[in-house]
């Protein structure tokens, strides 16, 4: 069981232009390697000072979706076929490039994480089929969903068709657990991926506008399951990437009622999360796993394989309490 924390600052966007830019990518000190592993940013009570954290690698503005995903997700393809979990996460406050990290854009070069996994996925699934000794299948099945305020909705259902409660969860045993009634769908390309993909995604910014909050408010987890199949065995493995809800401090926005309820079990599922991820990379017997929804689900760190978190920045001033409360986030979780 292992863990990576990678820290992504983005560029600066177009409105920003003019903007103040404060945080930036450093190689370690006295590293040989020209990698950059350190993030930078000014104390704000003494700007004459910078604060330096460090992770296992950082991508600065220059990084394009190609060097994140060929630098931290290509290799962990090979554990998902090898039978191991790899489990993905994009931590980081409303507008610091969660989302683009994870889905991107729509050209090929913008194409974010999770695109290129599935690419990756089905390269490596043709190739066994066709070269390996022994006959071998491989299915791959997506299944799609969001956690808002606690409650587990299918992305796969549309907005209307959703129970208030959301759809509850059997412990199966072996720290498993399943979301009883959640659509599995089987598909067998990456165009029928794309597709299905692209639907569920639809779902989840209507039912955003319905319910009255922006998809910034809910963590979305798209679990994909490889069974690979020959004569003797059967090997299930299961890639999750999480674009979680927006990490900001709710105690600086104007948030009442409502959007106080979102702010409190946005707020519970991260810190927990910080704390399954913190006692995974310790290696310590006891995660907190079961103390939120989202973890509990995941099963996170109950089966041996590999998370990768990816914390998403923001360059420029305006940002700068909320990159600092991101980059102590983090740090607690090495
Ligand atoms: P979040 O999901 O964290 O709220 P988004 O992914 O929606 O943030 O990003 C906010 C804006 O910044 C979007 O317009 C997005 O296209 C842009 N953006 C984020 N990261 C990058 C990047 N690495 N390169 C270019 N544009 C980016
Ligand atoms: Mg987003």
């Amino acid at each position: 069981m292992s863990v990576r924390v990678v820290a992504r600052i983005r560029p600066l966007l177009k409105a920003e232009i003019e903007r103040d830019v404060i945080v930036d990518a450093a190689s370690a000190p006295g590293s040989a390697e020209e990698k950059k592993s350190v993030v930078r940013i000014p104390n704000p009570k003494n700007e004459s000072e910078a604060f330096s954290f460090q992770f296992n690698s950082v991508y600065g503005q220059e990084a394009t979706q190609a060097h994140l995903f060929d630098g931290e997700i290509a290799p962990t393809v090979k554990h998902l076929f090898k039978g191991y979990d790899v489990t993905l996460f994009a931590y980081g406050v409303t507008g610091t490039g969660k989302t683009h990290t994870m889905r991107g854009g729509k050209t090929l070069a913008e194409r974010g994480v999770i695109p290129r996994l599935l690419s990756s996925i089905y390269r490596r699934a043709r190739k066994l089929e066709k070269d390996s000794a022994e006959e071998t299948q491989v299915e791959v099945a997506m299944s799609y969903y969001e956690i808002y305020n606690d409650r587990v909705f299918d992305l796969f259902e549309p907005p209307e068709k959703r129970t208030p409660a959301g759809l509850p969860i059997r412990d199966v045993g072996n720290g498993k657990t399943q979301v009883v009634g959640l659509t599995e769908r089987p598909c067998t390309s990456l165009k029928e991926f794309e597709m299905l993909y692209d639907q569920a995604n639809v779902n989840r910014s209507t039912s955003a506008t319905k319910l009255n909050a922006h998809s910034s408010r809910s963590h979305a987890v798209l679990c994909v399951k490889i069974i690979q199949t020959t004569a003797e065995q059967t090997r299930v493995s299961t890639a999750s990437a999480i674009d979680l809800a927006g990490s900001e401090d709710n105690r600086r926005t104007d948030n009442k009622n409502e959007r106080m309820v979102e702010s409190a079990s946005i707020n519970k599922s991260l810190f927990v999360l910080a704390q399954c991820v913190e006692a995974i990379s310790r290696k310590q017997a006891r995660i907190p796993y079961r103390e939120s929804k989202m973890t509990r689900i995941l099963s996170l760190g109950q089966n041996q394989g590999l998370t990768v978190m990816i914390l998403n920045l923001a360059p420029v001033r305006s940002y700068h309490l909320d990159t600092l409360s991101s980059l102590n986030f983090a740090n607690r979780t090495k």
